[in-house]
């Protein structure tokens, strides 16, 4: 079944400021996302900031202030280009990807599925300048720590992790919830056919049909690799269990 919005209702809607609009909807258009793309299930637009350089050479970026390498997206360029797509009124965030930011993170991902949409400013170069963060209250979100040569790819893990939790795009809903970072911990293993492959089984409790003990065993392979791999999530996901245990008291 496919969910669309209710009359009247709008869908969730992404517009990318970007100096390579061709690279969109790229891996957007495939797949799951691209399915609700096509059913109208969310939007997106793509805004070419060279349209708003002024100068003959459509310049949009300069050398840095202070010298030193690289360029720095101008902003006066990057101004107007906001204020076009980010009317006075309008409800999404204005988000700049930047490895300054606060790190991405599936809360966040839930935050925005259930906002109207987002307003992407894709940085290239060393970055844009910084009158444009401060006088636009942009959030500065992270894809990791690591340097990209440009926001669009961290754009595209924004956009994907939030379109596949949008109503009616995952076939099950129900896979939602299992899966990593959803109640605090890693995914457990998966496996499927063959039964045998490279002399290797399947875990016997898996073929057993006894669904309490699966969900047992499913649950501990899941703290046990929350534990080992990820000691910090491991350590977040106790206390947030002893505070709900108290809670019950
Ligand atoms: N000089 C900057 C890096 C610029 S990289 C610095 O050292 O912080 C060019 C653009 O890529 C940035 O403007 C930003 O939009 C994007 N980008 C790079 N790494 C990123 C990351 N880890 N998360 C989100 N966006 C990133």
């Amino acid at each position: 079944m496919t969910w669309k919005p209710q009359d009247g209702a709008k869908p969730w809607a992404a517009s990318i400021l970007t100096l390579f609009p061709e690279m969109f909807p790229g891996p957007l258009g495939c797949s799951l996302a691209g399915g609700a793309l096509k059913e109208g299930v969310w939007m997106l637009e793509t805004v070419d900031i060279r349209r708003f350089a002024r100068d003959k050479h459509r310049a949009v970026d300069d050398s840095p202030a202070g010298g030193g390498p690289g360029m720095v997206m101008r902003a006066d360029v990057l101004g107007r280009a906001i204020d076009e797509v980010h009317r006075a009124g309008d409800p999404r965030p204005l988000i700049y990807p930047s490895p300054r930011g606060e790190r991405l993170s599936q809360g966040l991902v839930r935050e925005m599925a259930c906002g109207p949409g987002v307003v992407v400013v894709c940085g290239r170069f060393e970055g844009v300048d910084e009158r444009v963060l401060a006088a636009r209250r942009v959030r500065e979100i992270s894809v990791g720590d690591y340097v990209l040569s440009g926001g669009e790819v961290a754009a595209f893990s924004l956009l994907d992790a939030i379109v596949r939790i949008l109503p009616g795009v995952m076939g099950s809903p129900a896979s939602l919830n299992e899966e990593s970072f959803e109640g605090g911990l890693l995914e457990y293993p998966h496996y499927t056919r063959p039964q045998s492959w490279e002399g290797m089984g399947i875990p016997a409790v898996l073929n057993s049909g006894h669904h309490a003990k699966i969900k047992a065993w499913r649950r501990a392979q899941a703290e046990k690799i929350t534990r080992t791999r990820r000691p910090d999530l491991w350590a977040s996901y106790q206390a947030a269990r002893g505070k709900a245990c108290k809670k019950d008291e």
